[in-house]
């Protein structure tokens, strides 16, 4: 601590400077000479510690004050210690300062603060390129001048933040961005901009997900509601039309059941968790099982079905999502190749990798469905697939087990020629025997 200056100690230094002064001018016989060259000598004294303080203040680059002599001491070092201080806070300003930017640039939402009249004050790095600003040229800018959407401005004037805003940005592509904004400060405003396409999108999937579900069993449930209004207890059908009653009906009823078996499939396949996928599988003798059935749906299509196995062919994975990803392929070149046809199914070691390929002469796909193939309820022509009893979400799920297995589905057709859907799995999920 820096010793103060009081009035009594400066009162004693000019008492005890004066004093012997006055002693010697009176034994000389001078008193006023003394005095008035002592009074000179402090004057220019105080004027010289005057001209190194103004010179340090103004001229010198020195963190510390002069050393100071006699009184001005304490005023030098008043001076230090206020410049410390005052040096403290403003470290601790800009570290906060720093500290807050930095929380800012971390969130993973573009932030803009603006002063009440909109004008910008600061914006984070995802404002400059999800709001397209350009810093520091934009700083002070209104940012309704900015973003000029009329729904933007509009919602910006009328001030009325109490529900976020949601807009369609052209700005990088199809993007769809929600503005909150919140009063920050005491005369500023906070405006938090997030990316929620992929929540919109996902929305939308999930919409379109239950429409779907409700389409697909609306179809099933109207027709046997049909006929079961027409069969009330007195007004039974003729035994023959009964018959052929009966049999759409439980038609009807197996689609709906293949329906929520796919369904829950698809579910389990998602909600699965990692361990449950790596345990050792005879896949020859499981596609051996499949190539059984596989000739029973054959029975009516005559085509010209060969299984190409590599007998030592064991990997580790989900016994049951693979096999219906192996079944799903096999079953839709039966199902989408046009009678006598020829399928190829191979499962061989192909580049040190297992191959898993199924190649059809049927009537192949158009380009443009290719790449829709594995979303659920794509199907090409949504007719044929009723007809085969498919519901479109085959492909989704082998698409879902293949990634779970760190592979994935690869489809090349042409149309009039066929189809080949195959896969690899990874070098890591081989068992040797
Ligand atoms: P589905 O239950 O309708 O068979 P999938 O998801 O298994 O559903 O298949 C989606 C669509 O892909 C089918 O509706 C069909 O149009 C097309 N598709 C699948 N496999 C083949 C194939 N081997 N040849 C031609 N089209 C196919």
């Amino acid at each position: 601590m820096y010793k103060v200056v009081t009035k009594q100690a400066l009162f004693k230094r000019l008492f005890l400077y004066f004093l012997p002064l006055v002693l010697i001018g009176v034994l000389i016989g001078a008193p006023f000479v003394l005095l008035f060259f002592g009074a000179l000598t402090l004057l220019i004294w105080h004027y010289h510690q005057l001209y190194r303080l103004s010179d340090w203040l103004l001229n010198q680059r020195s963190f510390n004050p002069p050393e100071g002599e006699g009184a001005w001491e304490q005023i030098f070092e008043g001076i230090y210690h206020l410049q410390h201080r005052n040096r403290k806070k403003r470290n601790e300003l800009a570290d906060l300062i720093r500290r807050f930017r930095e929380g800012a640039e971390a969130v993973p939402d573009a932030v803009v603060v603006l002063q009440f009249d909109l004008s910008i004050v600061w914006c984070n790095q995802l404002a400059l390129k999800v709001l397209g600003l350009q810093w520091p040229t934009d700083h002070g800018q209104r940012l309704d001048n900015l973003v000029r959407d009329p729904k933007f401005v509009k919602y910006m004037q009328n001030k009325r933040f109490d529900e976020p805003l949601e807009l369609d940005m052209a700005l990088s592509g199809e993007q769809i961005l929600e503005f909150r904004v919140m009063p920050y400060a005491e005369t500023q405003l906070m405006v938090v901009v997030r990316d929620i396409t992929r929540l919109k999108q996902l929305e939308q999937m999930r919409k379109d997900f239950v429409a779907n579900v409700s389409h697909e069993l609306r179809t099933p449930l109207t027709v046997v509601t049909g006929y079961l209004e027409m069969m009330e207890a007195d007004n039974m059908p003729p035994p023959a039309m009964w018959s052929k009653a009966h049999h759409t009906m439980i038609e009807q009823c197996k689609r709906m059941d293949s329906l929520v078996n796919q369904l829950l499939s698809l579910s389990r396949i998602e909600g699965a968790r990692k361990q449950d996928k790596d345990k050792p599988i005879n896949a020859p003798a499981m596609l051996k099982l499949i190539e059984t059935e596989a000739l029973s749906l054959n029975q009516d299509k005559y085509h010209e079905i060969i299984f190409n196995i590599d007998s030592e062919l064991d990997v580790k994975g989900s016994p049951d999502e693979l096999r219906s990803a192996f079944s799903n392929l096999v079953f839709n070149a039966i199902h989408y190749t046009k009678p006598n046809g020829r399928i190829e199914v191979n499962w061989v070691e192909k580049d040190e990798v297992p191959y898993f390929s199924v190649v059809d002469n049927g009537d192949g796909i158009a380009p443009e469905h290719i790449h829709r193939l594995t979303e659920r309820f794509y199907r090409v022509d949504k007719a044929r697939s009723r007809k085969t009893g498919g519901s479109g979400l085959g492909l989704a799920i082998t698409k879902h087990v293949l990634s779970r297995h760190d592979s994935m589905l690869r489809i090349s057709s042409e149309v009039g020629k066929g189809s080949c859907f195959s896969f690899t799995l990874p070098k890591s999920k081989r068992v040797s025997k």
